[in-house]
């Protein structure tokens, strides 16, 4: 083939791609790893940063309105800090710091598994910036997975907002994220956040596929097992005690009990026996 017919080729398939855009599969939803960050309240921009100080734009984030700053803040706990955790804008009411476990065993913090925006009775922790430090008493936090949502993917997915449901990413080491809460807003794009530890867990990088499944949804990779008709084997159990009493016979689930020629069965127990259907046999 030349050179000119594989660009002709390749050209009308890049064509036709253009023209119908990637189809998700039914309940999919993109995933999205939130590394460590700050949210930081105006009054903290300045102790941070320096008086009228204001956070500059990095990059957008995928929520429509929120940014990753150029700023970063060291953050310290009793153990030891972490160094350049970025700050994501606009300036929030109240300073919040979200970590993963791991960040947390390293810094010496015991935040709670939260949502984002409920640091009520939260974990403590210092910030640090290039112009003052600030304490603050709660605000650390290690984030509960969630999904964003339009309210047109909450009537498609038959989904509410501040409901629970289950996400699987079937990687090369396949996940379910359970207790995920759904948030539905008209400016959410449909996006689920979880953490670094979540996210490393799963093998799951930016942009994994995970599928939406309801609670009581049968999961649709695997048939509903049947229960195989057992077989039954007749069963005998050994007896080689000298009496046979009622209690021996109910610890025995064999229908039939071999005993020994001079094994006394009480007549209680030959009663019991034939009201269980078990036979005693004597052993020849
Ligand atoms: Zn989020």
């Amino acid at each position: 083939m030349n050179q000119q017919l594989i660009e002709q080729i390749v050209g009308e398939i890049l064509g036709q791609l253009g023209k119908s855009p990637v189809q998700l599969p039914d309940r999919a939803v993109p995933i999205a790893v939130s590394a460590r960050h700050v949210h930081l309240q105006p009054e903290h921009v300045e102790v941070l940063f320096g008086a009228g100080y204001q956070l500059t734009q990095r990059s957008e984030l995928s929520q429509p309105g929120q940014f990753a700053a150029n700023e970063t803040v060291m953050i310290a706990g009793p153990k030891s800090s972490i160094e350049r955790v970025r700050i994501l804008g606009p300036v929030r009411k109240a300073t919040q710091v979200e970590v993963s476990f791991t960040d947390a065993m390293k810094l010496g913090v015991k935040p709670p598994l939260r949502e984002s925006g409920n640091i009520e009775g939260s974990a403590p922790i210092t910030l640090i910036g290039p112009k003052g430090s600030v304490h603050i008493e709660q605000g650390l936090i290690i984030a509960q997975s969630h999904i964003h949502m339009a309210p047109s993917d909450a009537a498609r997915f038959g989904v509410e907002d501040g409901e629970y449901i289950t996400v699987e990413a079937d990687g090369i080491r396949p996940i379910s994220f359970r207790n995920v809460r759904i948030r539905v807003n008209e400016r959410y794009r449909l996006e689920m956040h979880i953490d670094t530890d979540e996210a490393n867990a799963g093998f799951i990088t930016q942009g994994t596929i995970g599928r939406l499944v309801k609670p009581n949804d049968v999961k649709e990779t695997t048939a509903v097992q049947m229960i195989p008709e057992t077989v039954k084997v007749p069963q005998s159990f050994e007896f080689t005690k000298k009496l046979l009493s009622t209690e021996d016979l109910a610890a025995i689930s064999e229908d039939e009990i071999v005993i020994n020629k001079g094994t006394i069965v009480t007549a209680l127990a030959k009663d019991t026996a034939r009201e269980l259907g078990k036979t005693i046999t004597v052993r020849k």
